[in-house]
This record gives C-alpha cells, sequence and structure tokens, in this order.
C-alpha cells in the first residue's frame, strides 16, 4: 500500500493509477506537468464555462484580493454581495427576489430543503417535513442530499441506513422534445405520488430537463411546468436544483426558462463563479422569504456558513455574468449545440453502433449511452492519447464543454468520442 496523504474523490486510492499533475490552463485546455495539453470536454465538473485563466476573471479576483478578501455577513455586508444579489435576481426568473449564499452546490440544496421545511412549520403544516424527490436525481454529496439522490442507482445506497427516508417519484421518460400527449405518462406518476404523500411534503425537489449526475436524463418542458401546476394544486413548494442547468448549459441561462415557470426556491453553484471559486446562492420567492418575517426572532432562518458571500467568489461571479452578457454566450451555447447535434445526433454509424442505447444533446451537453459500461473501459486513455480529457461514469460518455471552446475543438472533442465507438466496431470485425 502506498502512503497517498491526497485522498481523491470517488477513487479507489488503491488501485487507481496516479492522477495526472496539472500545472495551468488556457482557454478550454490544460496542461499537466511535462507539457502535455488536454481538451477538457468537461469543463472541471461542469462548472469553467469560461475556461481556464480567463483574463477578466483572474483580475477580478485579483483586484478584489487588493480591497478585501473576506468578512462575515453576519451583522455586516458589502458591496460584492449585495450587487450579486441584485444581479442574481435579475437574471433567474421573475419572482425569486431574496438570495441566501452559501459555499458549495451540496450546502445551497441543503439550504433549500431547511428552508422549506421552516417555511411549513411557519405558515402552520409541520406535518409537511418531508422531501419529494426524483428517481435518478442527484443533488449532492452531504447527508441531507445523499437522502434526496436516487436511492438506488445513485452513489450512496451504502448509507441508507444513515439517512432519513424520504419519497421518491419516477424518473420522467418523455423526452426534451416530445409533445405534451407523450409526457403525460410522467405527469401523471408525479401526480400519484403527490396524491398519496403531499400531506406530509415539504417541497418536490428537481433538476430541471436535465437530471445530470443521474445519467443526463434529459425531459421535457412539459414535465416542468405540469410540476409546477401539480405543487401549486397539493401545496408542496417546487425547488429547481440548478446547480448543473443553470449559467447556459441547457441552452438558456436557466433550464427553467424553457418551461416559463418559477420555482419556489431555486439553487446555483457550479458555474456562478465561472468555476473560480467554491460558491452558491439559494434563491426565494416572496411567498417563501415572507414566512420568515415577524416579531419572532425564532422565526428568523438559522443557517449561516463562515464564508457565505465570500467577496471574492461575489466579486468573480459578478465578472462571470458581465462575460457572458457581454460576450454573448448564448450564442456560443446555441453553435456549440449545432456541432453537437450534428456530428453525434446526426451520426448515423454511431446512433447505429450495436454497443450504443442512445445519443441526446441538450444545450451545451452531450452524451453517448452505452448499453454496458464495460465498453467505456479504456476510453479515457484512448482519448488522452487524441489530446482530450473524458471522464465517463456507468454507461455514460459525455461532453459539457467550456463555452468558450471553438467549433474545432469542439469538433476534435465529438470525433474523439465517435472514434472510440468507430475504433472497437473495426476490431469487432473479422480479419
Ligand atoms: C454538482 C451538483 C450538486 C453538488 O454541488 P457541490 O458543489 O459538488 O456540492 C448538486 N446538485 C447538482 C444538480 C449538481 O450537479
Amino acid at each position: 500500500m502506498t502512503a497517498a496523504t491526497l485522498w481523491h474523490p470517488y477513487a479507489q486510492m488503491h488501485t487507481q493509477p496516479p492522477a495526472l499533475n496539472v500545472i495551468g490552463g488556457k482557454g478550454a485546455r490544460f496542461t499537466l506537468e511535462g507539457g502535455e495539453s488536454l481538451l477538457d470536454a468537461t469543463c472541471s465538473w461542469w462548472c469553467m464555462i469560461h475556461g481556464y485563466s480567463h483574463p477578466r476573471l483572474v483580475a477580478a479576483i485579483k483586484d478584489q484580493a487588493d480591497t478585501l478578501c473576506h468578512v462575515m455577513l453576519g451583522g455586516l455586508t458589502h458591496e460584492p454581495a449585495k450587487q450579486l444579489a441584485d444581479a442574481l435576481v435579475r437574471v433567474t426568473p421573475a419572482g425569486l427576489n431574496h438570495v441566501f449564499f452559501s459555499d458549495s452546490g451540496s450546502v445551497g440544496m441543503e439550504v433549500a430543503m431547511k428552508m422549506a421545511v421552516q417555511y411549513q412549520v411557519q405558515t402552520g403544516q409541520p406535518e409537511k417535513h418531508r422531501m419529494m424527490s426524483l428517481m435518478r436525481a442527484y443533488h449532492g454529496d452531504t447527508s441531507g442530499c445523499m437522502a434526496v439522490c436516487d436511492p438506488e442507482e445513485g452513489m450512496h445506497s451504502l448509507f441508507s441506513g444513515y439517512l432519513p427516508r424520504h419519497h421518491f417519484a419516477p424518473a420522467p421518460t418523455a423526452p426534451f422534445d416530445a409533445p405534451r400527449a407523450a409526457v403525460e405518462d410522467d405527469i401523471q406518476a408525479l401526480r400519484r405520488m403527490l396524491e398519496a404523500h403531499h400531506h406530509e411534503v415539504a417541497a418536490l425537489l428537481m433538476e430541471p430537463l436535465l437530471q445530470a449526475a443521474g445519467g443526463l436524463n434529459m425531459t421535457s418542458p412539459h414535465y416542468v411546468r405540469a410540476a409546477r401546476e401539480l405543487c401549486d394544486e397539493f401545496d408542496v413548494l417546487l425547488v429547481f436544483d440548478e446547480v448543473a442547468t443553470g449559467f447556459g448549459r441547457t441552452g438558456k441561462l436557466f433550464a427553467a426558462e424553457h418551461a416559463g415557470v418559477t420555482p419556489d426556491i431555486m439553487v446555483l453553484s457550479k458555474g456562478l463563479t465561472g468555476g473560480y471559486l467554491g460558491h452558491a446562492a439559494t434563491l426565494a420567492t416572496d411567498k417563501v422569504y415572507g414566512a420568515f418575517l415577524s416579531e419572532d426572532p425564532g422565526h428568523a432562518f438559522m443557517h449561516g456558513p463562515t464564508f457565505m458571500g465570500n467577496p471574492l467568489a461575489c466579486r468573480v461571479a459578478l465578472e462571470s455574468l458581465a462575460v457572458f452578457e457581454e460576450e454573448r454566450y448564448l450564442d456560443k451555447i446555441a453553435t456549440l449545440n449545432a456541432i453537437l447535434r450534428q456530428e453525434l445526433l446526426e451520426d448515423s454509424d454511431l446512433r447505429a453502433h450495436s454497443e450504443v442505447d442512445d445519443v441526446r444533446v441538450l444545450g451545451a451537453t452531450a452524451v453517448i449511452e452505452v448499453k454496458d459500461a464495460v465498453c467505456l473501459k479504456g476510453v479515457q486513455a484512448f482519448a488522452r492519447r487524441h489530446g482530450v480529457w473524458l471522464r465517463p461514469f456507468g454507461r455514460w460518455l459525455y461532453t459539457m464543454p467550456a463555452y468558450v471552446t471553438t467549433a474545432d475543438e469542439m469538433r476534435r472533442i465529438t470525433d474523439v468520442m465517435k472514434g472510440w465507438f468507430r475504433e472497437r466496431a473495426e476490431q469487432a470485425k473479422p480479419a
């Protein structure tokens, strides 16, 4: 056994080859010790939306560091936090008017769930203290979040004895562009779950349109709209986890916009700071916020991460949003989307490949789902030989590139993804 001081995530430290040592990066690429450059098809767990070493983001951090690196938000405030709260209220769906900061996507979701439960207590429905989540959901790795991740396929079944029990509705199955009638079964399944359990459910949680870590499962805006209507009907709060989908990933700034709905609570992280610092925002409507206003100090929201509203994180998030808007990132995302559709969705050889189960594209996201995870063994080394960093999980070979990825770079990524299957098809042919 080797004595590794640095313990890596999701890694069998006993058998895993040493992690690659990154020394820098520029645009969609990072550089390894020794000079090898890899094109990052994942933008570092989907957060580095501007790529590496973006000059404006780096300058914003340096400038803020000269002024104020950190101060607590307990009893104190500062311009970057106030400005970021205002900016998030401006860009998110209408009605989300209040912003609570925290330090990561998981904690942002913990905040959302506590907020929902306390809302129910303070509006006279303390029995509504459980969550309803969806199968194939992923909401983070902290205990509260693990309990609302897919209990079967998620990474957390090991802990089932330790976690509180919540309710799970089936994962939606109708694709993004399905007509309303084709989504009816998914909607009825959700309705049945809410009918049976609404009296004890504080909130319905969902990753709108794209269940990301649960296998890049894409669903229809009709489903998201129906979820809003059902939550109103059954007096359950609707929480959108836009940690992965937020900031352009589905082709609009937020996935909620495809459906034209406002959730009661929405959580943002990953792309929020352009990936440059860990931070999250939990936004709430006036209705939710109002339930915490009272003469009773005990009705305050009792939560406060040490690093919430960190000035460096807020400042870089503001700069990230400014770059996103000024440099018309939604157009860049549309260009990437067109390439992903052309190169993957419309590639009949890929779609007909015997090992491929499905190919899906939404915004700047594409996935090749295979029938058996075994057929992806070796794909990471293959991609590296072709200068690309891919990190498949389970049966999913995907890309979620930085939005600064050029058209040529995007095609290089799709070529490598397809190349793997082409090579396997050729190897399988009799000599
Ligand atoms: C990544 C992710 C989280 C957790 O965020 P962390 O910053 O890793 O804690 C939560 N929800 C979704 C949808 C995510 O993709």
